[in-house]
């Protein structure tokens, strides 16, 4: 089940540490993508994600990750 899209989690996401996240994402102050949905953005995708260091991850049970280029549903 996607993550609640709230203040909390907001604050808590790591995606804008990580090297998928580009510069188009920041001008859109995207975030919380397992929450919301993918970004518009075109992503780095040949890079790590890192969702599996993010405490809203492991508070609710996710798996996978790449939430920013295939929605979680
Ligand atoms: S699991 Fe990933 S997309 Fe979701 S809040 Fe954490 S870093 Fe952001
Ligand atoms: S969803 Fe995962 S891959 Fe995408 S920016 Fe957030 S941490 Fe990185």
């Amino acid at each position: 089940m996607k993550p609640e899209d709230n203040q909390e989690n907001l604050k808590r996401c790591i995606c804008q540490e990580c090297p998928v996240y580009g510069q188009c994402s920041g001008e859109k102050d995207e975030r919380l993508f397992c929450g919301r949905t993918n970004s518009a953005c075109a992503m780095n995708k040949g890079r790590q994600c890192i969702c599996g260091s993010c405490q809203v991850y492991f508070e609710n049970y996710l798996e996978g990750g790449y939430y920013c280029i295939k929605e979680l549903k």
